[in-house]
């Protein structure tokens, strides 16, 4: 026969293990063509089940050549192997290798499936198949409920279905009772009849009666080859088109896989719910954190941190008009409101000339006076001021009424802030418990005129600003600390001018600034301002005095001079904090108030609920953030490994999968399908308890923080995540799969 099917010619197979050379066979020639049932027999280690590895394309071989249809086939790579396979190849086990948590029918449509057959063929291709093994009846039982015989005629079934020229069969009849065996292998004989089947037997006598040629083989090599019986050369069955599984099959494949195996299913649920929450309550906490950090900005050391007091911003970062304070003022629970609460958390120290008296206190307008002063009176001018204080204060117990009178000066607690203005003590008033008193080393209150308050509030404002300058496309920082663009405000300067000093002539190419642009901008706690001004003049030590009205400072060489209005301006002192006090902190009562809050724009801080506000808010903020993402990482990877662990029950399924010619793509499709649809349930039935939670028809406490700190895009952003990470741990448990060869990862599962 010049054109064989399959033409070894002094093939050779080797193993290599850990550097020891063992023989599977040697120098083997063999021919095998169309209708041949060939019996492979010998002696355990012989090398039968080498032999069929290596036509069956499964092993490589070394040494020789085999044709395929007479082609060669030495060159072939691993991937031309996969094709060979998938054209010419259809192996029935030993143990069968069917995939149990299928039906009959189900194991005989997954191959058709993977042919490529289209949907409406399928059903009646594979009922065909199943009543050629006589199974018919059973075709909808699991196949774990069938006995060996059926098992084997399942597989049988699924070698047809496979519709290659080659059947190759190792042992099928080892596992079964002497009757099933007789009818598997008469069953194979009818359809060697169309094809080439070569089975592996150690029981020679079984067969006898049935195959065409018999093939001996030991310590191998061939040592007897012989024709039983005459066979009709049967014509190679047409070259079918090689076709894919299709899309909607491997849609259909992952989700029957997600819901086949019940215990996985729940499991994976189990893992993914825990995810969710994990994931879900962590980025919760995380937008609570940042919440709570932006509500008290950088003015996290709240000096008066009392239970009753609700720091309130406008969501939207506008200023808080004196109509809304005005509004919350008249709500039931609220004793005061301190329109702007900068002064709260920044003490005042007062003392008298000859440092007698040394006062701390936070400055409060002298409306939110109540009442008459115990000792002395209201004041009558602006720089007069009522000084509060627990009668029991621990440094001037008793003396108080002779502090009426006494002429003060101040600073405030970071001595940079010019308050040398001189206060009058109009007035001494004992108050005993208002939330506004600071509980700290024996703190006072200091209620000064509006102008006092004012100008307060503007230095605060000022202390708190960012001011950088742009010049010649670079920005400088301007400070008080370093006369380098330090801004001072000038009357002699109009608005949109600036004067700089003329050193700065020597920075720019042309020599001169005069004419040059420069801009300032502020970026302050709450708002951010801006000037775009015109350099219009230059001074120096010699025309200071002339051109801006003052004397020479060495200290301030280099400052720059805007006008005044335009300096005032660049720190805006609307009202962007306050602070309301509530009467009564309890939950119930304060909930009114929140919901009055929330309703209106504004964004609070009960500092009864604040969990920790100290000087490490912003550090912590970062350890949060990038804790947050460490422990997403951590999570990928538990998770990774517990899927992995739950999957582990499936890698014989993937295995067969990819034995009956599944590419490597469509288990990874299937896999990621199989987990993003866990994953979606999980998610999914998370939504709905959280849904329940918020309709109030049951409460779970650790959900609270999920309702109030996160949105509707958070969920979706998060939902995006989950599925990210899902097809991740999808895609790297599929690339382990495929680490090893076809072989490797079936003979490690098998
Ligand atoms: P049979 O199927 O006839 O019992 P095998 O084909 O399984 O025999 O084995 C033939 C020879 O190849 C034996 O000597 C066996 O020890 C060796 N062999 C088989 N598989 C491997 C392997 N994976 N690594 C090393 N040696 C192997
Ligand atoms: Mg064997």
């Amino acid at each position: 026969m010049e054109n064989s099917l399959i033409r070894l010619k002094d093939v050779s197979k080797f193993y290599y293990n850990k550097g020891v050379i063992a023989s599977g066979f040697s120098k083997v020639s063999l021919e095998f063509n169309m209708g041949e049932f060939v019996a492979i027999t010998g002696e355990s280690g012989s090398g039968k089940s080498t032999l069929l590895n290596v036509i069956s394309g499964l092993d490589t071989y070394e040494e020789g050549e085999m044709y395929i249809d007479g082609k060669e086939t030495s060159h072939f790579s691993e991937k031309d192997f996969e094709n060979y396979r998938r054209k010419n190849i259809a192996n029935i086990y030993q143990t069968f290798n069917l995939i149990n948590s299928y039906t009959v029918f189900q194991n005989i449509e997954l191959v058709l499936m993977l042919n490529g057959t289209k949907r409406r063929e399928l059903k009646k291709k594979a009922f065909d198949l199943i009543k050629k093994v006589d199974l018919y009846k059973f075709r909808n039982t699991k196949v774990s409920k069938l006995s060996g015989g059926q098992k084997q005629r399942v597989a049988i079934a699924r070698a047809l279905a496979k519709e290659t020229p080659i059947i190759i069969a190792d042992e099928p009849t080892g596992n079964l009772d002497l009757a099933s065996a007789e009818e598997v292998v008469k069953l194979l004989r009818e359809i060697a009849k169309e094809r080439l089947v070569i089975i592996v037997t150690h029981n020679y006598e079984q067969v006898e009666k049935y195959v065409t040629r018999k093939i001996k083989m030991h310590d191998g090599k061939v040592l007897e080859d012989k024709q039983i019986s005459e066979t009709k050369e049967a014509a190679l069955p047409p070259q079918k088109k090689q076709k894919n599984i299709s899309f909607g099959n491997l849609i259909r494949l992952g989700v029957r896989n997600t819901f086949n195996v019940v215990p996985k299913f729940v499991l994976l649920l189990i893992v993914f719910a825990f995810l969710t929450i994990a994931i879900l309550a962590e980025y919760a906490s995380y937008e609570k954190n940042n919440y709570l950090n932006s509500i008290s900005g950088y003015n996290w050391v709240f000096n008066n941190a009392s239970n009753n007091r609700v720091v309130i911003k406008k969501a939207d970062s506008q200023p808080i008009s004196d109509e809304e304070l005005a509004a919350i003022s008249a709500l039931e629970n609220v004793d005061s409101v301190v329109k702007n609460d900068l002064p709260l958390d920044n003490m005042v120290f007062l003392n008298d000339e000859n440092y007698n008296y040394w006062l701390n206190g936070s400055a409060v307008g002298i409306d939110t006076l109540q009442g008459e002063p115990d000792a002395g009176r209201l004041p009558e001018n602006a720089n007069e001021i009522v000084v509060g204080l627990s009668k029991d204060n621990y440094f001037i117990q008793g003396s108080a009424e002779e502090m009426v009178g006494l002429t003060l000066y101040g600073e405030n607690d970071m001595g940079e802030i010019d308050l040398t203005k001189p206060y009058y003590i109009a007035g001494v008033k004992y108050i005993e418990d208002s939330p506004m008193l600071s509980d700290k080393y024996g703190s006072m209150l200091f209620f000064v005129s509006n102008d006092y308050l004012n100008n307060y509030n503007f230095e605060l404002n000022r202390q708190y600003s960012h001011l950088r300058v742009l010049f010649d496309e670079k920005y400088y920082d301007s400070d008080q600390y370093s006369p380098q663009f330090m801004i001072i405000p000038n009357a002699n300067v109009d608005p949109g001018c600036v004067v700089v000093s003329y050193n700065l002539n020597e920075t720019v190419e042309r020599g001169y600034v005069r004419g040059l642009p420069l801009s300032i901008t502020n970026k302050s706690l709450y708002y951010e301002t801006g000037l775009d001004l015109e350099i219009v003049d230059t001074y120096s030590k010699w025309n200071i005095e002339d051109k801006l009205g003052i004397p020479y400072d060495e200290e301030k060489e280099g400052a720059i001079y805007i006008n005044p209005d335009q300096y005032n301006s660049l720190f805006a002192t609307g009202t962007f904090q306050s602070s309301i006090f509530v009467k009564d902190f309890s939950d119930e009562a304060l909930q009114p108030l929140k919901d009055y809050l929330d309703a209106n724009g504004f964004k609070y801080l009960a500092l009864t609920d604040a969990l920790y506000i100290d000087d490490m808010a912003i550090m912590s903020n970062i350890f949060y953030t990038f804790m947050t993402i460490v422990l997403f990482i951590v999570l990928f990877f538990i998770t990774y490994f517990v899927i992995r662990l739950i999957m582990k029950s499936r890698n014989v399924y993937y295995t067969t999968f990819r034995m009956l010619g599944g590419k490597k793509s469509s288990i990874r499709f299937i896999i990621i399908l199989e987990l993003v649809v866990v994953a979606s349930i999980a998610y999914g039935a998370f939504m709905v308890f959280l849904y329940l939670n918020y309709a109030g028809y049951f409460v779970v406490p650790f959900v609270d923080n999920m309702l109030n700190y996160l949105t509707i895009l958070d969920y979706v952003i998060l939902y995006l995540i989950f599925l990210g990470m899902a097809i991740l741990i999808g895609n790297k448990y599929a690339s382990k799969l495929f680490k090893g060869s076809a072989m490797k990862a079936f003979r490690d599962e098998v």
